[in-house]
């Protein structure tokens, strides 16, 4: 049984436009054409941007702007049907063949990027987007200082990184060291696209903003979270990146944890940033790290297998047929902190899994005494209280609650207190790189993983990676289209519990 809940459609705020330029390094890249420029379009159109901007891309490529625009056009060209208006955006973009690590590049860089100031009356701030090869993040924000291409006129500085910020945390902190030589903290922007994401954004509101859920939200009311991120499709054409990074690297120590340092931090003074990312770092920094024994209780990994018709990981494109590669990981977190102490948060993520999914499921505990089930009456057992966060695909909050069987006697059922948004709405949601675009200008890092969080996510992931590394799993262990191997489930049984989806 479902009660719809009607929700109300807010009027937008109106916003000054923020005056800037772009540098885009990776102008022509895969990222910068399907998901960038679209969201920057999307920006333009809805006013966060005004005639005040202009965009250099950069690549190794020789480009005319001709050239250039023409493929700007053709990126937004799901986005509208006004070609005046398509033509116009693309009058503010300009190409310089660039590589990364030739000096004069950027000195001449540095003059082109005047020139636009001039142009286009930016105010002197410069936004640099860095969508490359994770190799190429450090040299890039190095020569950036060292040659002169950054503002020296009052304007602001901003650097954008792409995922993955390292392989462990080791080579997170030297990556982390050569960006902060040139920008601060606070000038680099780490981009996790499920921060943009419409649902992990309204974690803190339904959190704070409503006291009798925040008033229960510790161990002594939830029994476990649950929250999963699944895809169906499998590696398709990523082997090269993907066979080196697992699902491990790839979901769980960004995606998954920055949705959890949401989940668990303790309210901030206020929603600003600096005082967000302190509560997150001192949630990830209380999650208690395994021993090589602790990870192997757990800690689960998997590979798929085939199903459904489809080939094994071992056997896609561009995979070694040995490969011991992770496409599934599991665990279970634990924090050391008053707030969560008996509270085990269960994560998992994984590629070829039965459904696309991205939730959050937060069990809570059921009442100490179960009243109904004495005297005279035959209810159904009750059943735990259930808030769910939807994330992927559908966008949405339901809530599962005990109430009295409308037949005659006393009986109890479970319904569902469920707001889903609606298509109309959902098509009027910003994409993530949209969101975290407009935050940028905005000089907004609320939504941007700060250094302090990364370093916490990998000294929690390093210990299970490297028993990973150093240990021959029996692989593949979960048939594709399924929701992992049968240890996934075992990891929660231990603990009386049981994953809610898709089982509920
Ligand atoms: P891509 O390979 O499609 O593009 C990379 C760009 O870098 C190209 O424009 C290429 O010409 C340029 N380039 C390579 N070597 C260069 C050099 N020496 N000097 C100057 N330019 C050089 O890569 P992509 O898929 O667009 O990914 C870019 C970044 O975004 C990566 O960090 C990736 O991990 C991240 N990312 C991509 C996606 C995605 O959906 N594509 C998703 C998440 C994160």
């Amino acid at each position: 049984m479902s009660i719809e809940i009607i929700k109300g459609e807010n009027d937008m705020p109106t916003e000054i436009p923020t005056r800037a330029t772009f540098m885009l390094f990776g102008g022509t890249g895969d990222l910068a054409l399907r998901k960038l420029y679209p969201a920057i379009f999307n920006l333009y159109k809805k006013g966060s941007l005004s005639t005040h901007f202009a965009l250099v891309g950069l690549s190794r490529k020789a480009l005319t702007d001709e050239e250039f625009r023409a493929k700007i056009i053709e990126s937004i060209s799901s986005e509208t049907d006004d070609k005046a208006q398509a033509e116009e955006f693309a009058s503010h973009f300009y190409w310089k063949s660039h590589d990364v690590t030739n000096t004069d590049h950027y000195k001449e860089l540095g003059k082109i990027a005047d020139e636009l100031d001039q142009k286009y009356e930016t105010d002197g701030n410069r936004i640099f987007y860095v969508s490359l090869a994770p190799r190429f993040f450090g040299i890039v924000a190095k020569n950036l200082k060292e040659q002169g291409v950054l503002s020296t006129n009052g304007g602001f500085n901003r650097l954008v990184i792409e995922k993955p910020f390292g392989r462990d945390y080791a080579s997170a902190k030297e990556l982390n060291d050569e960006l902060t030589s040139a920008f601060n903290e606070n000038q680099i922007y780490r981009i996790d696209h499920y921060l943009g994401k419409e649902t992990t954004q309204a974690i803190p509101v339904i959190r704070f903003g409503n006291p009798i859920i925040e008033a229960i939200w510790n161990q002594n009311y939830i029994k476990d979270v649950q929250i999963t991120l699944a895809e169906k499709l499998g590696v398709e054409d990523r082997a090269g990146y993907y066979d080196t990074a697992g699902a491990l690297r790839d979901m769980i120590q960004n995606h998954t944890l920055q949705i959890v340092s949401y989940l668990a931090m303790d309210e901030p003074n206020s929603f600003v940033d600096t005082e967000i990312r302190r509560e997150k770092v001192k949630a990830l920094e209380s999650m208690e790290i395994y021993d090589a024994d602790g990870v192997k209780q757990n800690f689960v990994r998997g590979q798929y297998g085939a199903g459904d018709g489809t080939p094994a990981y071992r056997d896609e494109p561009g995979v070694p047929h040995d490969s011991n590669n992770n496409t599934y990981a599991a665990g279970k977190i634990v924090f050391n902190n008053p707030r969560w102490g008996k509270t085990p948060f269960y994560i998992r993520s994984g590629k070829k899994l039965a459904t696309k999914t991205g939730r959050i499921d937060i069990e809570f505990k059921k009442p100490i005494v179960d009243i109904f089930a004495k005297g005279t009456h035959q209810p159904a057992e009750l059943k735990s209280n259930v808030l769910t966060l939807l994330i992927d695909p559908k966008i949405g909050i339901t809530l599962e609650i005990n109430t009295k069987n409308s037949a005659q006697g006393m009986h109890t059922e479970t319904v569902d207190l469920s707001y889903l948004q609606s298509d109309a709405r959902a098509a009027e949601v910003p994409l993530p790189y949209e969101r975290l675009f407009h935050d940028i200008l905005k000089g907004d890092g609320t939504y941007f993983a700060s250094w302090a969080e990364v370093a916490a996510a990998w000294k929690y992931v390093d210990p299970v990676q490297k028993l990973w590394d150093t240990t021959q799993p029996d692989f593949p262990n979960y048939e594709s289209g399924s929701m992992g191997p049968k240890a996934a489930d075992e990891l929660l049984a231990r603990d009386g519990n049981s994953w809610y989806f898709p089982n509920k």
